[in-house]
């Protein structure tokens, strides 16, 4: 572990939401050109997939031990080359699994698998694949494996054309085996308008933003499923949203052309969706937090040290016991290890 600690400071509390803020966190090696990973429910190992190599790379984050690579195990039903979109790890008795989600390139279909991870006999299997019974209609904009509360799993993929936004969205279950049941929950939801990076809350509503590229102001979809999967949405502006001045990101406008963000896929805390931003014009790296009920916008201040990691790759993944993890490439170009893991503690005051 090549890491540092540092303890940050908890933000007041002016209006009396709940919020999230950082308390400290840590920092790992990352690794290069990988920018996917997950990490075991109990916080302890990290899985990186190194496509480059077609490889996990497996990170002990208790001692100080050097990462090792794990060979990715064949497939057995997806067929050709695939697309990694998501994964997620989940502990069935003393086994730990990674779920991925892929798609199957020549037919566009829609895999879930799990992955065994043997970290003592430092070796990967793969135990189970499901064809999720659905196919992308066209090249997914975006798709993710959210566990909102414990062992309620959720798979959604979407996608775009020149008016709509669509998706998919399968409830999943993991048996004690790896086995998967998935359920579609919602399939070929179609809304009007371009809107990305879904989360679900807990009471299975997906909350999806505008998109940047479409709008100033920004909005929220609300995608509500019943239980006989039929659905319906409502639109609601967020009044207060972020803007940068001086180089921090503080409430004021949407997003506008003088400067460009990125946002990671979005994991729950509470009720608020918790994103990476990147700010690629002065090179900071932030934590917003939506309200997902009262459509207000958090940021959370995280100081880096420098060591920001960038881009439109980087990734998010976050625990029960509300540890937020970022990963991917610094931002510093002479940066000796070239990518991070940042493992944020966030505090609900
Ligand atoms: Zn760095």
């Amino acid at each position: 572990m090549n890491g540092y600690t540092q303890e940050g400071q908890l933000h007041s509390n002016h209006n009396g939401l709940a919020t999230v803020s950082q308390r400290k966190y840590s920092t790992f090696d990352g690794v290069r050109f990988s920018p996917d990973f997950c990490v075991s429910p109990d916080g302890s190992t990290c899985y990186f997939l190194d496509q480059s190599s077609f490889k996990f790379i497996v990170v002990d984050l208790t001692a100080n031990l050097s990462p090792y690579p794990c060979n990715i195990p064949p497939f057995e039903k997806i067929k050709g080359s695939k697309i990694w979109h998501s994964l997620h790890c989940v502990q069935r008795k003393e086994r730990t699994y990674i779920l991925a989600l892929l798609e199957e390139v020549q037919t566009n279909k829609i895999f879930l698998a799990t992955i065994q991870a043997d970290i003592y006999a430092e070796k990967l299997t793969v135990v189970y694949e499901r064809y999720l019974g659905q196919r992308a209609m066209f090249q997914l904009s975006g798709a993710d494996i959210q566990e909102p509360r414990i062992g309620h799993i959720f798979c959604i993929v979407y996608w775009q054309d020149a008016k709509k936004t669509y998706c998919h969205m399968f409830k999943i279950k993991i048996g004690t085996r790896g086995n998967i049941y998935p359920n579609a929950y919602g399939t070929n939801i179609a809304v009007d308008g371009c809107w990305f990076q879904p989360v679900i809350t807990k009471k299975s509503t997906v909350v999806f933003l505008s998109h940047p590229s479409y709008s100033i102001d920004c909005w929220l979809l609300k995608l509500k499923i019943n239980q006989f999967f039929r659905w319906k949405h409502t639109i609601e502006k967020v009044p207060a949203a972020p803007s940068r001045e001086g180089g921090a990101v503080i409430p004021g406008g949407w997003l506008d052309n003088t400067y460009s963000l990125s946002f990671s896929r979005p994991r729950l805390e509470d009720d608020y969706a918790v994103y990476y931003v990147y700010d690629f014009d002065n090179y900071k790296g932030h934590i917003w937090a939506i309200d997902t009920n009262r459509n207000l916008i958090k940021t959370v201040p995280v100081d880096f040290d420098g060591h920001d990691v960038q881009g439109r790759d980087a990734q998010v993944q976050k625990l029960a016991n509300d540890t937020l993890y970022v990963h991917g490439f610094c931002s510093r170009p002479s940066c000796e290890e070239a990518a991070h893991l940042h493992r944020i503690y966030l505090l609900p005051i």
